[in-house]
Parts: C-alpha cells; sequence; structure tokens
C-alpha cells in the first residue's frame, strides 16, 4: 500500500473535516506536538488537527484511511514510551481541545468525559460532589484521560484501587476505518461478548482513538494520613512492604525510594545539594485513607509496629497537603532557612496526635535532607 502525501490538497479536504477545529502546519506548531516526556526524541507530524468532536475525529480518521495517511493520536503528550511522536510523519491528531466533563452522575457513581480532560481536573470536578476518582499517575496535573486509557495509567494508589483500566465502564472509539463504536456498556456487571473496553485499554491509541470515555467513581475517602518511613536497610524496606499487608493493611498508596535514586535525582534537580547526607538506605512513603478516623490511627499504629520491626528509624506523619507543602519546604531548607519538619507539620497535618509524630532521620551540614526530596518528588509528581 502506498501512502499518498500531505499535500495542499490533502490540508485542504482535512480542514473541510474539521470545519470547528484547527488544521496547523507552521514549523512551530509541528514541533510543539512532535515529543512527549521520552527523552531527546522529536518527530513532528506533517500536520497537526484538533478537531472538537467525535464527528470531526471520525471525518479525520475516513479521510486519512482514504488516502493511506498514517495518524498518531497524541494527548497531553507526557508519555515516556514514545507513543505520541509520529514517528512515521502523517497527521498528529491532537485530542486536547475535546477536554470536556460531559456529566457527573452521581448517583450511578460515573462520569463522562471526552479524552482531552486532564486527569487532576476530573479528580477534583468529581471531588467536589465528595467522588473519588482514583487513578493517579503522577503525571495527573498535565496528562490526559485519553492517554491515560491507551497507556492503562497507574499510580501510587494502584496498589489499593487498581489501575485505569479498572475505573473504565465503557468507551466510545473510532475505528481505523472511521466508524464509531461503543464497546461495553454503562454497568458494573456486564460479563457477555468480547472485553473490548480491556482491549483498547493499554492499546496506545494503536486500535482506535478513544473519543468519551465513561469511568467509575467510588465515594471520596474522608481521610488520608500519609507517612514518610526511614529505613537503614533498602532490602529491610522491600521486607516491611510485604509485611505490612501481611499484617492485614491494604494502605492507599505506597512508594519505595531508595539512596542512589535520590542521590541522582539531587544531581539533576535544580537548586538541590548535589552530596547526599549520610543516612537512610531507602524510604517508604505510605498512605492509608478511610472514612473513620480512629480506624484510620490504629492502622497507622499497625503499619509503626511492622516497620518498627523491620528497623524503621523515626517516622514522619502528614496529611495529604504535605505534597504541596514540601515544594516550598525544600526550598526554603535549601536556601538555608532551615524549616524543620516540626514547623512543616504544623503546617500540612490536620490529624489528631500521633505516638510517633517525631522528626525523620535529617542530612547534615548544609545538605538538604532526603526526607525533604522525597517529598519534593511526591509533590512534584
Ligand atoms: C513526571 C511524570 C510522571 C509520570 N507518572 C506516571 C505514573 O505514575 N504512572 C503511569 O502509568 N505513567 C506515568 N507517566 C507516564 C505518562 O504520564 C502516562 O503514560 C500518561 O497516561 C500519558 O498521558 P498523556 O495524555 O500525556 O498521553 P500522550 O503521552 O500524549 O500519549 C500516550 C499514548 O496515548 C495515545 N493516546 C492519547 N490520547 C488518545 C486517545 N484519545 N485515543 C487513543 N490513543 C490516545 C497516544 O497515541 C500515545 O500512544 C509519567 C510521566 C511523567 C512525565
Amino acid at each position: 500500500m502506498i501512502a499518498m502525501q500531505v499535500d495542499g490538497a490533502f490540508i485542504a479536504a482535512l480542514k473541510d473535516a474539521v470545519p470547528t477545529g484547527d488544521v496547523w502546519t507552521s514549523t512551530e506548531q509541528r514541533s510543539a506536538y512532535g515529543h512527549d516526556e521520552t527523552e531527546d526524541l522529536n518527530h513532528p507530524p506533517e500536520v497537526v488537527v484538533r478537531p472538537r468532536n467525535t464527528a470531526e475525529v471520525s471525518a479525520v480518521v475516513r479521510l486519512c484511511a482514504a488516502h493511506h495517511i498514517p495518524i498518531t493520536p497524541i494527548g497531553g503528550r507526557t508519555g515516556l514510551s514514545g507513543g505520541a511522536l509520529a514517528v512515521h510523519g502523517g497527521v498528529g491528531l491532537a485530542l486536547d481541545r475535546m477536554d470536556r466533563i460531559l456529566d457527573i452522575d452521581e448517583r450511578n457513581l460515573q462520569v463522562t468525559v471526552e479524552p482531552g480532560v486532564i486527569t487532576q481536573v476530573l479528580q477534583d470536578a468529581v471531588a467536589a460532589k465528595g467522588l473519588y476518582y482514583a487513578p493517579d499517575p503522577s503525571s495527573k496535573g498535565s496528562c490526559t484521560i485519553g492517554g491515560n486509557l491507551a497507556e492503562n495509567a497507574g499510580g501510587p494508589r494502584a496498589v489499593k484501587y487498581g489501575v485505569t483500566r479498572d475505573f473504565v465502564l465503557n468507551l466510545e472509539v473510532v475505528l481505523p476505518n472511521g466508524e464509531v463504536i461503543w464497546t461495553g456498556a454503562n454497568t458494573l456487571k456486564n460479563a457477555t461478548g468480547y472485553d473490548l473496553t480491556r482491549l483498547m485499554v493499554g492499546s496506545e491509541g494503536t486500535l482506535g482513538i478513544i473519543t468519551r470515555a465513561v469511568l467509575k467513581l467510588v465515594p471520596l475517602p474522608k481521610h488520608t494520613q500519609l507517612m514518610l518511613v526511614p529505613f537503614p536497610d533498602a532490602v529491610k524496606a522491600c521486607e516491611a512492604v510485604s509485611a505490612v499487608f501481611r499484617a492485614g493493611i491494604t494502605p492507599s498508596a505506597m512508594e519505595f525510594m531508595e539512596r542512589d535514586a535520590i542521590g541522582w535525582t539531587m544531581r539533576f534537580t535544580d537548586g538541590l545539594p548535589t552530596q547526599l547526607s549520610t543516612g537512610p538506605a531507602a524510604y517508604l512513603l505510605i498512605e492509608v485513607d478511610g472514612d473513620h478516623l480512629e480506624v484510620l490511627m490504629q492502622e497507622c499504629e499497625t503499619i509503626l509496629g511492622v516497620v518498627e520491626a523491620h528497623g524503621a528509624g523515626e517516622v514522619l506523619f502528614a496529611s495529604f497537603e504535605f505534597r504541596e507543602g514540601c515544594a516550598m519546604a525544600i526550598a526554603q531548607e535549601c536556601a538555608g532557612e532551615r524549616e524543620g519538619p516540626q514547623r512543616l507539620q504544623g503546617r500540612g497535618y490536620r490529624g489528631p496526635p500521633v505516638r510517633t509524630t517525631q522528626t525523620v532521620a535529617r542530612g547534615e551540614g548544609d545538605r538538604c535532607p532526603a526526607w525533604i526530596l522525597v517529598g519534593v518528588l511526591w509533590a512534584r509528581g
């Protein structure tokens, strides 16, 4: 099959196909859509098209199919596997103008969105109604639901809630011939026939273009408690992970970071000291959530017992708002203002007193404490 060229006639036909969208051909515009977060790669499409609705997406796909022109769907361009790069040229189909939250169905705990909705925007919108969209990729401030679906994105909360796939009920998809289908049903139980929804999730835009998604919601947990746990030994930290689960606790998020990763991050993060102090070999970030504070605090007590049995140092507790507070704290810390964990806690902590609300082991001299760095990585995510 010989691909035809993206020439003037094709561009004119594209403009007809997307009367309310954009068709961009300038070098700057194409270059901006030619990269994601995969390092050092730039593959600008020959033309960028930004449709506004499913009918326009379908018209573009039909046109490209007729002319054998490759199409690459493009979301927030935060991907780390190059999926949004137009390595074969052709059309870069950017979904960023299709960014509406169409319906939050509180009664049935589901939400219908277009693919260009930023993940954080969706989380905030449903949280305002007491609901929770749990998939939580660390890039959630700039990635899109379409990209999350196409990559089956996960995040720290996958440990309790699962990944994007576990929150999808139904997808509207434009197939490679331009036909529009729905893959499933807006119900929790939909056991009959092929599972096209799961086939589409994680297919990186190779099977079709997702133009709408019906996503599952759960009630927003009333309370969250975050613990930062230092370990002198990375193996012990890993063993503690399994031990926490065996103790009957399912944290809502859990992240492991060891010393080398922290050191490398410090070297490549502007404004941070490049030397890592002696201190913990690894950290675990453990988050628990739930509706009853007493239960949550009991869970924290259980976790404390487990991590202490695995040699953990002093544990820092913070409320979830701590994420935001950390970014400022590290700036102050590195500027020599020496804001300590206690003050940080004062700003972020909202819960009742906890048994071990002590400082975490700190760095030495003018070096940046590793726990703050971990917090910043968490915050920047
Ligand atoms: C700092 C940082 C942190 C990250 N953290 C995580 C993490 O915690 N967990 C994780 O899983 N990933 C993570 N990622 C990777 C990335 O953010 C995710 O893969 C995200 O899902 C990509 O979404 P996007 O909107 O940026 O998609 P893009 O990068 O634009 O595209 C990704 C893929 O989706 C396809 N696509 C986009 N929209 C559609 C659509 N509507 N229909 C069909 N295909 C489509 C594209 O063709 C491409 O193949 C991180 C990336 C960064 C930079």
